[in-house]
């Protein structure tokens, strides 16, 4: 069975352990970097690729926020995108491709409309919407076709429909393509967050301690200075010092699942907290927050 997230968040107190194994470790510099990631990650929610990209400018010290910039260039390998960025370009243009629906209606809305000039009013305006529908990822894709079959039933001007569709799907086809590139090449470029959810801003001024971590590292580095694999070493470093948690109880990613949890537990709202995480998805949020031991704690008490 597939382990959520959630499952590899540590309780309070592994969590403690955990800052207790970051504190064991022997070189001063080495120490803080690995309490910086504890916080951030497992108190702040932050991402791995967050945290690796971060920089003093993300911090606004005076509403005690930490903004993570909707995008931003990466140059961290010599002025060039580091491996972080690269890997989860590729995979976000294979996630990303196109099907053969949506991009049917591309085409149409694109490069057919001006062509079939005698296309009824009503029949365009149906396109439009489909196309305005899907983009904003609210259409069933597989609903795609069938709305583009009964926007074809409704248009008189295209005689022959298989003609159509057979040069319609070449069309199509060549588009997702060039789109696939396009995306490609743009993607090797930047650094982005996740999700167009993921640029947010998180207050951390609720917990001292990951102020105190960001003021410290902050006095050392301008920026994080390493690459995505520091991280992860710090993180088994500390796992491995910590006398409660092993190596295979936790990662980065559970880091942030950790917070998640720790939010949760406190009470806050569902949506608060996909704001907070910067998830896509509301029922990410609802998951944490339902499976809260200490909230149903508290509604047993009630
Ligand atoms: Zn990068």
């Amino acid at each position: 069975m597939v382990k959520h997230s959630k499952e590899y968040a540590l309780s309070r107190h592994e969590f403690e352990s955990f800052v207790e194994g970051c504190r064991q470790i022997d070189d001063e510099v080495q120490k803080q970097e690995a309490l910086f990631i504890a916080f951030t990650a497992g108190r702040l929610g932050m991402r791995a690729g967050e945290i690796l990209h971060m920089d003093k400018s993300w911090v606004d010290w005076r509403n005690r926020m930490i903004d993570i910039p909707s995008q931003d260039t990466c140059t961290k390998n010599e002025g060039q995108p580091c491996g972080y960025c690269k890997r989860s370009a590729k995979e976000k243009a294979e996630r990303s491709k196109m099907t053969l629906a949506e991009a049917r209606l591309e085409v149409i809305q694109n490069k057919l409309l001006g062509q079939l000039e005698s296309i009824p009013g009503h029949v365009r305006k149906q396109l439009s919407t489909a196309h305005i529908v899907s983009i904003n990822g609210d259409l069933d894709v597989s609903s795609i076709d069938s709305q583009i079959n009964s926007i074809l039933d409704g248009c008189e001007t295209v005689k022959d429909r298989e003609d159509f569709k057979e040069s319609l799907d070449s069309m199509a086809k060549q588009y997702r393509e060039e789109n696939l590139k396009e995306e490609e090449d743009m993607l090797e470029k930047q650094w982005k967050p996740k999700t167009k959810n993921a640029s947010r801003s998180i207050p951390f001024d609720w917990c001292p301690r990951a102020e105190i971590q960001l003021e410290k590292f902050f006095t050392l580095y301008d920026e994080f200075p390493y690459s995505q694999s520091a991280i992860q070493r710090r993180v088994n470093k500390s796992l491995e010092l910590s006398v409660v948690v092993d190596k295979q109880d936790c990662s980065p990613h559970g880091l942030r699942a950790t917070a998640a949890t720790e939010l949760a537990a406190r009470g806050i709202p569902a949506p608060t907290l996909q704001q907070l995480f910067g998830w896509s998805q509301i029922s990410t949020a609802q998951n944490y927050v339902s499976s809260s031991p200490e909230r149903s704690q508290k509604q047993l008490y009630r």
